[in-house]
């Protein structure tokens, strides 16, 4: 029995991160990390950094970081919003841009994130199923709804899609926001960016916890048309004007002005993907070409979740859900090269 109190508690199903091992020695590829470090560059910023300046609260305009990335994207600061990961942006997006009464709509198959933020905030939704080959269809998203949010690439697919894909998905929403969660952009997508000149109702949202290594760190931006960046800070100063931390700031400036280093690792990523769905598929996996820094893979004869535990009993972690459709994959992020082979040789054992 509830006492009355309890009955006015919140009741909800939260999000579940990928888990994080406190052994060492351990393979870890269940959370899209980074295997390589940050740049050096962030390392420099962390080490000088003065902890007296930590008296005074940070520059709420996010200054610093906001002239990186504008530089970065040939953009104007005012189409950049910045947040304590892109987990709290796309949270105050859907609190800024999803407020009508209709339901909005995502795929049956994406960041399971997405049902999570329209329960805690009251955002009616529809997801809408991928073909069998696991794509998704624009022309499937022509009827009237509250707005549009799908990861490009997707997730847990890794799956990208290219620009003419994105236009047809705002020309069939040109009356609600259109978010494109671009997390896994740097791995070989196509981004967005570009069609930021011709429609005021897009949002990109992106992450420097993969591509930039800086998971750790928590930073994350959207860039859209003016109009819609002055209802994100609208938003997030009637909740917290400092979500970012003036160490933060400093870092994730320095990591975006490193392109060299940058384009380096993520290269480096790319090659380690192409080897690693060749040899899964000689060890007779079924894998999906991915443009993400994970691979989702799945064993005609073993069940993903026997594989799941065996893996992790040889300290090997990768991701397993167990939602519908994707409860007999497992999704296994990009490591080092050196990472890669102690699982295959763990897989060559278990098969
Ligand atoms: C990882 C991820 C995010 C969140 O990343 P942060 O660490 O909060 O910046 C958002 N969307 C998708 C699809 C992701 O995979």
């Amino acid at each position: 029995m509830n006492k009355p109190w309890q009955d006015k508690l919140r009741q909800i199903e939260p999000y579940v991160p990928g888990e994080q091992p406190k052994v060492a020695d351990i393979v870890k590829l269940n959370a899209n990390e980074n295997p390589y470090p940050p740049s050096p560059r962030v390392m420099e910023i962390l080490h000088k950094f003065d902890a007296a300046r930590l008296r005074k609260y940070p520059d709420a305009n996010a200054g610093c970081l906001r002239t990186a990335l504008a530089k970065y994207f040939g953009l104007e600061g005012s189409q950049i919003f910045m947040g304590n990961g892109s987990d709290d942006v796309l949270a105050l997006c859907f609190q800024a841009f999803f407020c009508s009464e209709k339901p909005i709509f995502f795929p049956d198959l994406t960041y399971s994130f997405y049902p999570v933020w329209c329960s805690l905030f009251r955002v009616p939704y529809e997801t809408i199923p991928l073909d069998e080959n696991y794509r998704i269809h624009p022309s499937d998203y022509v009827r009237e709804n509250g707005g549009v949010v799908l990861p490009n690439p997707n997730a847990p697919t890794g799956i990208g899609e290219g620009l003419d894909f994105i236009r047809q998905m705002l020309d069939a929403n040109p009356d609600a926001v259109v978010i494109i969660d671009e997390a896994y952009i740097d791995f070989g997508g196509i981004s967005a960016v570009p069609l930021l000149k011709e429609y005021e109702n897009l949002v990109i949202v992106q992450t420097m916890s993969k591509s930039r290594s800086l998971a750790g760190l928590r930073v994350g931006y959207a860039l859209a048309s003016p109009a819609l960046i002055a209802t994100l800070e609208a938003v997030k100063n009637s909740y917290n004007s400092y979500t970012m931390d003036m160490v933060t700031l400093e870092a994730a400036a320095a990591a975006v002005e490193d392109d060299t280093y940058f384009q380096q690792t993520c290269s480096k990523i790319i090659e380690t993907r192409t080897r690693t769905t060749e040899t899964l598929r000689k060890l007779g996996f079924t894998v999906l070409d991915s443009q993400a820094n994970f691979v989702l893979a799945s064993h005609p004869v073993m069940a993903a979740k026997a594989i799941f535990e065996a893996l992790k009993a040889q300290g090997v972690f990768v991701r397993y859900f167990s939602l519908p459709r994707v409860d007999n994959h497992l999704r296994i992020t990009i490591g080092t090269d050196a990472e890669m082979d102690k699982l295959f040789a763990a897989l060559q054992k278990i098969l």
